[in-house]
């Protein structure tokens, strides 16, 4: 026989939870069950699965305390709280994850990450990956930069920063910023600006871009100064960046892909409409 038989394999399980009680009480209902059963083995050190208990915030985190292993792990997230953009479980819903766990047969829905390749003027190179988006900022001025798309000098940009966001990230701060909504089977990144400068003598695009797979995007900044970079969740201040490059990373991250994994646009639906009227 050809094919893997995963029913026969122990899978290996790490449960993150965020300190919310809600979380915890979660964590530690799945841990009693998981502990004594012989399929699952309980362990942070090289999980095959990792289940992510919180909100898409927690799952984001998860996201970078296993951004090493990406090709080894599969998520899933039970969200405390209503449902979420990466989570497919709510926090009743226990019992049917683990079912649903037993049943899996090693399927994952797979989605694109960013890479970020940060160069300082000291000769540093700074590397980092992005779940949701990256954002390049300065704050004490306006920041101008030179913005290169596949090696074209597109834009000289004057503004608050820029945003590149990956497809699952599209509703995350990129939305807010009036970026468009993009289906995560979509290989493809967006170029969103934050407040840009228009008048007769400065002048940017004024839209988002998408960009495709195989396209790189080059920012560079045409000041000294500090700039405020952003991935996911974390914030770090560099003098004297001299380029930032943002492309799409040859990982993905991988989801457990069972019957549950919810479309796209139900969770698009849930998130920002609700119930429509009739
Ligand atoms: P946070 O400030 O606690 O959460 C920001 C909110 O964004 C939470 O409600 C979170 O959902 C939600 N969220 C996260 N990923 C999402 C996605 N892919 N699609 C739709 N909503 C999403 O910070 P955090 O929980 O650590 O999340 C960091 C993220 O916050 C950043 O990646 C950025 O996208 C976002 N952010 C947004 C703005 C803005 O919209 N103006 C500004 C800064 C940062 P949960 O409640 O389920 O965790
Ligand atoms: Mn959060």
């Amino acid at each position: 026989m050809t094919q893997t038989n995963y029913t026969d394999k122990v899978t290996r399980v790490a449960i993150i939870a965020n300190g919310k009680y809600q979380s915890k009480r979660v964590a530690s209902k799945l841990f009693s069950i998981l502990k004594d059963d012989n399929d699952f083995y309980l362990s942070k050190k090289n999980p095959d699965i990792v289940i992510t208990i919180g909100g898409d915030g927690m799952l984001l985190s998860a996201f970078h305390m296993y951004e090493k292993e990406l090709d080894t792990v599969r998520f899933v997230g039970i969200h405390t709280g209503h449902l979420g953009f990466y989570t497919d479980y709510r926090d009743y819903e226990v019992d049917q994850l683990i079912e649903n766990l037993r049943a899996d047969n090693g399927q994952s829905a797979a989605y694109p990450i960013l890479k970020v390749t940060i160069y300082l003027e000291n000769g540093k190179v700074i590397k980092a990956r992005a779940l949701n988006e990256a954002t390049i900022r300065r704050i004490e001025k306006t920041m101008v930069a030179d913005v290169i798309i596949n090696k074209v000098p597109f834009e000289r940009f004057r503004g608050d920063g820029m945003l590149i966001a990956t497809p699952t990230g599209s509703t995350a701060y990129n939305k807010s910023l009036g970026g468009s909504v993009l289906h995560p089977t979509i290989e493809a990144l967006q170029l969103t600006e934050i407040s840009s400068l228009n008048n007769r003598v400065y002048r940017a695009l004024g839209s988002s871009v998408i960009i495709p797979k195989k396209d790189k995007i080059e920012i560079i900044p045409k000041r000294l100064g500090t700039y405020t970079l952003s991935v996911d969740n974390k914030t770090f201040h560099y003098k004297n960046v001299t380029k930032v490059d943002y492309s799409i990373d040859h990982h993905k991250i991988h989801f457990v892909a069972s019957e549950r994994h919810t479309s796209f646009w139900e969770r698009v639906k849930d998130a920002f409409i609700g119930e429509s009227d009739s």
